[in-house]
């Protein structure tokens, strides 16, 4: 069985273009320098899963077309990942139940500190914000269903906060990783098509450079890896001139394709 995930935002916590950036980059002309905050549409078995929910989800659901979704995996709580959360609200609108959501713990006790709201309990008048149901990785390693779709699962880090990635079939999302433990490989053992964070050539605190991003992949043993996240300070040509032929800049609007099969 096929599934395809779609690159809804490939770009840095900032943007491109940023904020108030005259750069070459920001201010290039070319679709292929417009990059989203990270976050992506994985269709599998049926069901449309959301990785990440950053702060522009609002205009990825409206620029892809998402009227539909059925659940949302959390790799963490970093603003660029899950600003977009109060949007999920919509979909309880529009599908009638709580919107299902796989998330480690440690995300979970998070979420709870940043949207208190969504833990108490409705008012007469009702809730006005997202309705979320809550599907907790206890461990950090592991494997487990949601809606039905095989999902394994794996932990490492990035300036103390812990990250999950995940595995579907032979698909496999790594976004902010800077630290992590040699067993990931173990864990990544299959995967042909990687998504993997790198935010520039350089290396930096919180995120793999170009050359540590070719490293992981060729050690993961990935058939091809698209690179995620990036900052500004990359044009998309002249990145990918940089890089190997397995390893590209993934770009927003690019669909992959993987194979799944429930093991
Ligand atoms: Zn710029
Ligand atoms: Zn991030």
């Amino acid at each position: 069985m096929r599934g395809t995930f779609l690159f809804l935002g490939t770009g840095a916590s900032t943007g491109i273009p940023r904020i108030g950036c005259s750069c070459p980059v920001c201010t290039s002309t070319s679709p292929f320098n417009k990059r989203l905050r990270p976050s992506g549409l994985v269709h599998v078995k049926g069901k449309s899963l959301l990785l990440d929910v950053g702060p522009d989800f609002y205009t990825q659901a409206i620029k892809y077309k998402i009227n539909r979704l059925d659940g949302l995996l959390l790799t963490h709580t970093h603003y660029d990942h899950i600003a977009g959360i109060d949007e999920l609200r919509i979909f309880y609108v529009l599908q009638n139940k709580p919107f299902p959501c796989l998330l480690s713990k440690e995300s979970y006790e998070d979420l709870k500190k940043r949207y208190d709201y969504f833990f108490e309990p409705p008012t007469e008048a009702g809730s006005l914000s997202a309705q979320l149901e809550f599907q907790i990785l206890e461990k950090d390693v592991g494997g487990t269903e949601f809606l039905g779709i095989q999902v394994h699962y794996f932990s490492y880090s990035q300036g103390g906060m812990k990250v999950t990635g995940f595995r579907i079939g032979d698909f496999g999302y790594v976004s902010d990783i800077r630290n992590y433990d040699e067993s990931i490989f173990q864990e990544l053992k299959g995967v042909r098509t990687l998504v993997l964070s790198a935010l520039m050539q350089e290396p930096t605190k919180l995120h793999f450079s170009f050359e540590e991003a070719v490293v992981f992949s060729r050690r993961a043993g990935a058939q091809k890896t698209w690179l995620t996240h990036l900052a500004h300070f990359t044009d998309h040509e002249q990145g990918n001139a940089l890089l190997p032929p397995e390893v590209r800049l993934a770009y927003d609007g690019l669909i992959l394709e993987f194979n799944y099969a429930a093991t």
